[in-house]
């Protein structure tokens, strides 16, 4: 029998409380899972990488139930001192976290003694575990920043790596060392060139995650931010520009919308077919099985010395100040 959504949203709303779960979701969640308590809906917070492991860390409740992708919700893991960590499907993957294992690392680290290595919060608990630091897109070069030397490996995300490259070397002056990883969500954008060269009159909002040859058209002037996701949320609300071209998941927008009601978005509309694995039913059915026998389908576990190891990068990050 099929359920109407206000009966689905009803019964989340009844059995977060009675089960003492938050839910954290990503700007890159369907729109339905970006139902913000504030609006009446369900969700606690609705954040970037960034801002969903800080919240991890911070809540009281005894269960976090996270709507991303499995490596999220692994990082929720390693900071949440021993909270239960659930996803309405842990089996959403990230093929920028798939590019790369702790053997690379292992690899890369012996090709290139004493030299450290930044890896992208986007890889497994297991990658992280050979890794000296985390980074989000975010604080990616306060980090950078932090690090001794005047070489970084920076993995996984190859094209992030080369935009960030720019940043790094004039303002630190230190060059990154790259992986060829890539997130097949941001890279479709290349095939939409001609149409942002056509829209003159909107400005920019590029991913870091986008390859350079699309960065490189605000080389030529064009007005905009390349960016992380909190950045690009912050550049439009202080712009006074009233149509913006989004280069990044489609339903950012939701949030891009939501804070600017009075502008304009365009965008392909490309969408993280891994993010989309999460839906409004999911969530319930995991919410219904959480505290009973069906509850391990929907549980992130880890090793105790995958945890061990893997927290050290994810800890090291959240002391950098940005
Ligand atoms: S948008 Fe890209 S980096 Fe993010 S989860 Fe999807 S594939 Fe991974």
């Amino acid at each position: 029998m099929m359920i109407e959504k206000e009966e689905i949203v009803s019964r989340i709303k009844r059995l977060k409380q009675e089960k003492d779960v938050v839910i954290l979701s990503h700007y890159y969640m369907p729109a339905e899972l970006q139902f913000e308590l504030a609006d009446g809906g369900f969700v606690d917070f609705v954040g970037d990488s960034l801002g969903l492991s800080v919240q991890a860390s911070n809540t009281h409740a005894r269960n976090i139930l996270f709507c991303g992708v499995r490596f999220m919700a692994e990082t929720a893991l390693l900071v949440n001192n021993g909270k239960n960590v659930f996803m309405p499907n842990p089996s959403a993957g990230c093929s920028l976290a798939s590019s790369i294992s702790a053997a690379d690392v292992r690899a890369l680290k012996e090709q290139y003694p004493g030299v450290p290595v930044m890896g992208y919060i986007n890889t497994y608990a297991e990658t992280k575990t050979e890794l000296d630091i985390c980074c989000t897109s975010r604080n990616a070069i306060a980090v950078a920043a932090s690090l001794e030397g005047d070489r970084i490996i920076f993995v996984p995300d190859l094209y992030m790596g080369e935009n960030l490259q720019k940043v790094i070397k004039k303002e630190l002056g230190k060059d990154l060392i790259l992986w060829n990883g890539s997130c097949e969500v941001h890279e479709q954008f290349r095939n939409f060139l001609p149409q942002m060269a056509a829209e003159n009159n909107a400005e920019m909002l590029f991913h870091w995650e986008v390859p350079e040859e699309i960065t490189n058209m605000m080389d030529d002037g064009r007005k905009g931010i390349v960016g992380s996701t909190g950045d690009i949320l912050k550049y439009v609300k202080e712009s006074n520009a009233s149509r913006f071209y989004l280069a990044s998941e489609c339903d950012l927008s939701v949030a891009l919308k939501k804070e600017n009601a009075d502008k304009e978005f365009i965008t392909p509309c490309v969408k993280c077919p891994y993010m989309k694995q999460n839906t409004l039913l999911k969530l319930l059915e995991a919410l219904e099985a959480i505290g009973g026998e069906a509850e391990a389908a929907y549980r992130i576990d880890l090793d105790a010395d995958i945890i061990a190891k893997a927290k050290l990068p994810v800890e090291r990050m959240l002391a950098v100040k940005i």
